[in-house]
């Protein structure tokens, strides 16, 4: 029987690929990746891996999580090395709890190869400190997704804590979330940064306030908003206005449309 290795691609770029992670796609049998997994690093898998897109749609369908767990648990039957790749780390908002779950039942050895979340890739590539010590004690990782099963997100308890807030997923519209946090409590003038696909040639740092992020700001997906004083720039490396966004927006929008 063979062990499935929950493996984190870190945020796209293969040098943030820990060594570990690099031995087992040149070793795998089998690798089931996400949408989130960079072109880059699947180029690094064996020549000789089945590698499964199930990030992909099959018709209109994505896969269910219980048929990922299904096939994990098939692959691990027929071969030595299935790696499960999930962009980031994969006990951050990847679902790894449900795999590990059904591997335990199944009775497959399995082991978490972790990688670079993509709150700490995008701090790196805003050059901010998550927790500078002058400005906050914690960070916390959160999402602004509405749909977690868990409930809601506590927002008042975590702006009451003071911690730096890395928000995962922080959905199309950025007017609820700001609406959400001045509820719980932020300021209007609070810093935010957002950094849109961390880590991969076509990154890019926004830094702002809450009120001005508001107002319209749709970065390319996957974007990650860093919220709270140590949000704010000590520096101006790779950053771009919330102006210059909505801009570059517009224009887009009036090329699709002309292209139309
Ligand atoms: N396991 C992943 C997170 C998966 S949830 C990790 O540890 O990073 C998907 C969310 O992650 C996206 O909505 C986005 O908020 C964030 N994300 C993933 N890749 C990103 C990237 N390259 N840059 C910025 N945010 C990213």
């Amino acid at each position: 029987m063979g062990k499935v290795f929950l493996v984190g691609a870190g945020p796209g770029d293969p040098e943030l690929l820990t060594v570990r992670a690099l031995r087992l796609l040149q070793k795998a049998d089998f690798v089931l990746h996400d949408a989130l997994v960079s072109a880059e690093i699947l180029e690094l898998v064996s020549r000789r891996a089945r590698v499964i897109d199930i990030g992909k749609r099959s018709g209109t369908k994505l896969l269910t999580q219980g048929e990922i767990n299904s096939l994990l648990i098939r692959y691990a039957a027929e071969a030595e090395t299935v790696v499960r790749l999930k962009g980031g780390d994969p006990s951050i908002f990847g679902r790894a709890g449900e795999e590990i779950e059904a591997l335990a039942e199944a009775g497959i050895p399995f082991e978490i190869v972790p990688g670079i979340t993509s709150a700490l890739a995008s701090a790196a590539a805003a050059g901010i400190s998550l927790t500078d010590r002058r400005f906050a004690s914690s960070v916390v990782f959160t999402t602004a997704h509405r749909h977690s099963e868990a409930g809601a997100v506590a927002w008042k308890q975590l702006v009451a804590s003071g911690a730096t807030l890395a928000i995962y997923m922080p959905a199309s519209d950025p007017g609820e979330l700001c609406a959400s946090l001045y509820e719980a409590g932020l300021q209007p003038g609070t810093p935010c940064t957002v950094v849109s696909r961390a880590g991969r040639v076509d990154q890019r740092v926004l830094s702002t306030e809450l009120s001005r992020l508001e107002r319209n700001c749709n970065l390319p997906a996957p974007a990650l908003l860093i919220v709270g004083e140590c949000a704010r720039p000590l520096h101006s490396f790779a950053h771009v206005d919330v102006e210059e966004v909505i801009a570059i927006e517009k224009n887009r929008t009036e090329h699709v449309k002309q292209a139309n």
